[in-house]
């Protein structure tokens, strides 16, 4: 039994993404579970243009008293165990462009967009004649719009309606659902706690553990750290980052435990040792959008 914190090496680690990770790492630690570390660097681009995050996000995490078991696990490292997974998955090729796709679908739910099933029916003709044009497929799980419900420690109950998501992109990285689900189900993780913006998520991926006969783990989406104006905390809303904060002297784990509504202490163990002896996560502060003062 295991908890993680799982974050992507793009951008320094913000007071909401500390918070984030302060949560997991108590839920995990209260119930007696282990604790996982896991990079998500699959869009190699992206963590190429951001060189150094990875390490600085892991020395954050240190200096917040967040302890880890066993070595960090590296996306990159595991795209063979993810297309090995996805093989074993009722799939088809998509040839549509992010144009074509938009074109075609309902609304998007959040900021997503479920995939219309376009690609879903092709003849071997139309394949050809798609890839003739010379763009590589992204594979999709063909998923039927099966429907599926989900239990969140605090939302409860959440449906919803799995779209033909993608498994593999067209130049063969693999695509977030995928990993987060091989990789929570092969590591023993079976508490998620993670930020509210990926409940919507959810269902999608306790479907694909399912297909994959992994185990569905529980979930626990904790409040997001947003400004003034409602939108989620980001670099320019200020000092957010540890070493910013830290350098103007603020006590990082201070600022997080008053957010929560607990009492401050000297450090996480001792935070841990308070979990222990009360529901502190009951408080409804854990759940509701955090607003972050500059
Ligand atoms: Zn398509």
């Amino acid at each position: 039994m295991a908890g993680r914190f799982a974050p992507s090496p793009t951008s320094d680690l913000h007071l909401g993404n500390l918070r984030t990770a302060l949560l997991a790492w108590l839920m995990a630690r209260s119930t007696r579970r282990q604790f996982h570390l896991r990079v998500e660097d699959l869009d190699q681009a992206r963590v190429a243009a951001a060189p150094g995050v990875a390490a600085a996000q892991l020395a954050d995490l240190v200096a917040l008293g967040i302890t880890w078991d066993g070595p960090v696990l590296r996306q990159s490292d595991r795209f063979d165990i993810y297309a090995d997974y996805a093989a074993r998955l009722d799939t088809y090729e998509c040839f549509c462009t992010r144009a074509e796709i938009a074109a075609a679908a309902q609304a998007p739910h959040g900021n997503y967009r479920p995939y219309p099933g376009t690609c879903a029916h092709l003849t071997s003709a139309q394949r050809s004649a798609r890839r003739a044009e010379g763009r590589p497929p992204a594979i999709r799980v063909r998923a039927s719009s099966a429907e599926t419900t989900i239990w969140d420690a605090h939302a409860g109950w959440v449906s919803g309606v799995v779209d033909d998501f993608v498994l593999l992109r067209g130049d063969g990285t693999p695509a977030y659902n995928l990993a987060v689900v091989v990789d929570d189900g092969l590591t023993g993780v079976d508490q998620v706690v993670r930020g509210a913006d990926l409940l919507s998520s959810a269902p999608r991926q306790a479907w694909l553990a399912g297909q994959l006969g992994l185990p569905v783990p529980e979930y626990a989406h904790v409040g997001l750290a947003v400004n003034q104006q409602g939108d989620r905390l980001a670099k320019r809303d200020g000092a957010v980052t540890m070493a910013q904060l830290t350098a103007k002297g603020t006590n990082v784990l201070g600022v997080i435990t008053d957010s929560l509504g607990w009492p401050r202490v000297g450090s996480a163990a001792e935070l841990l040792d308070a979990v222990d002896q009360a529901p502190l996560l009951d408080h409804p502060q854990v759940w509701d959008p955090w607003v972050v003062a500059p």
